[in-house]
């Protein structure tokens, strides 16, 4: 059986990033009614005041509503209001390997100069999100691009623990889906950084909260080299502000790259930025809107994550109660 899942971060201003590579996929999958949860828990792995979380957990939940998912379709949770994820995540602690954990790249780039300082949360952050995904026994996982190697571990993790307690096929090897034209979209600021919340700049990423004003002028400077569109697609190979902008418009659109070179091929960025401007002002307004609405009311979004929470639990804690039997806990 097919089951999907994905999750995003309560942890700063959601971007366009979020919104093409996971966001907007989510709402496009949701007839196979998706699990889609809040990840607070993974927020706090970095500090966040216990106000601010509250409100970004809801945002979160708003912004997922504002894309188009239907509460009716798509399970919608807070991660910490299904308190299998820990206990599964403790056992993961234990089939997991440091030598797997030490090969993280986003560690590495989280922790920066400082790994001793940072939180042994943020180091075993991809176990528990092995977690998240095993414990729907998720086959399929939209994210973006920089979750491949999270989702590679989750398959070790997966094979591990059926292999350990003699249970083939218990853990699905559950695939990433990472398609379409937007599965990384760069900094607008650093075609060889990603768009993400942390990036301290906020003229490197467009944020779902951002109104017209502030979408077109980012865009208007965003960085770009000086030559015009190529004519052909191979021409954007070596060009990565140039390719980000024109995977955006594709995004955006609905059509592939090569669409869009086939529109704006051989004009000047003078011409592209103010079209592109235009595309992400009509596409994002009405879910900024949707999104505002909704943070206003805390009482509709708290209900939404109310029933989802009482639909993942029942899942939650059947897999928790086989897992427990399969490891030799006392079922008492
Ligand atoms: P942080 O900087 O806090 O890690 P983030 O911007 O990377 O934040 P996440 O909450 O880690 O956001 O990721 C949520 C989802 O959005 C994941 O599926 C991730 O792959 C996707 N995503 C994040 N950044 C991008 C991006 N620049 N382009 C495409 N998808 C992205
Ligand atoms: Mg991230």
């Amino acid at each position: 059986p097919v089951r999907v899942l994905s999750g995003i971060q309560a942890s700063g201003a959601l971007h366009l990033g979020n919104y093409l590579g996971a966001l907007k996929r989510f709402a496009a999958v949701q007839d196979q009614k998706p699990f889609i949860f809040v990840a607070d828990m993974h927020a706090i792995t970095v500090w966040q005041d216990p106000k601010v979380l509250a409100a970004q957990t809801r945002e979160i939940a708003a912004a997922y509503l504002a894309s188009g998912l239907d509460p009716a379709k798509a399970t919608i949770f807070p991660q910490s209001a299904v308190p299998a994820h820990a206990e599964l995540a403790w056992i993961f602690n234990c089939v997991a390997r440091l030598g797997w954990l030490d090969r993280m790249t986003q560690f590495k780039e989280k922790s920066g100069k400082h790994k001793e300082r940072s939180s042994v949360g943020l180091y075993t952050y991809p176990v528990l999100q092995a977690a998240d995904i095993l414990l729907y026994k998720a086959t399929h996982v939209p994210v973006g691009e920089d979750q491949k190697q999270h989702l590679e571990l989750t398959r070790d993790i997966a094979q591990k623990f059926n292999n350990d307690y003699d249970a083939p096929g218990f853990f699905p090897l559950t695939e990433p889906v990472i398609e379409g034209p937007a599965t990384r979209v760069m900094s607008l600021r650093d075609g060889s950084a990603k768009m993400s919340k942390s990036d301290p700049s906020d003229q490197s990423r467009i944020n779902l909260l951002d109104d017209a004003d502030a979408i077109a002028s980012k865009i208007r400077k965003s960085r770009t080299d000086p030559e015009p569109l190529p004519e052909t697609e191979e021409g954007l190979q070596g060009r990565a502000e140039a390719s980000n902008l024109v995977a955006i418009y594709a995004a955006l659109a609905d059509i592939s790259k090569a669409d869009v070179i086939a529109q704006f091929g051989g004009q000047g960025f003078g011409a592209f930025k103010p079209a592109l401007a235009e595309l992400a002002v009509e596409k994002m307004a009405p879910i900024t809107a949707e999104m505002r609405r909704l943070m206003n009311d805390p009482a509709e979004v708290d209900r939404v994550l109310k029933a989802g929470a009482e639909r993942a639990r029942e899942i939650g804690d059947q897999t928790v109660a086989e897992v427990k039997k399969l490891v030799g806990f006392l079922p008492l």
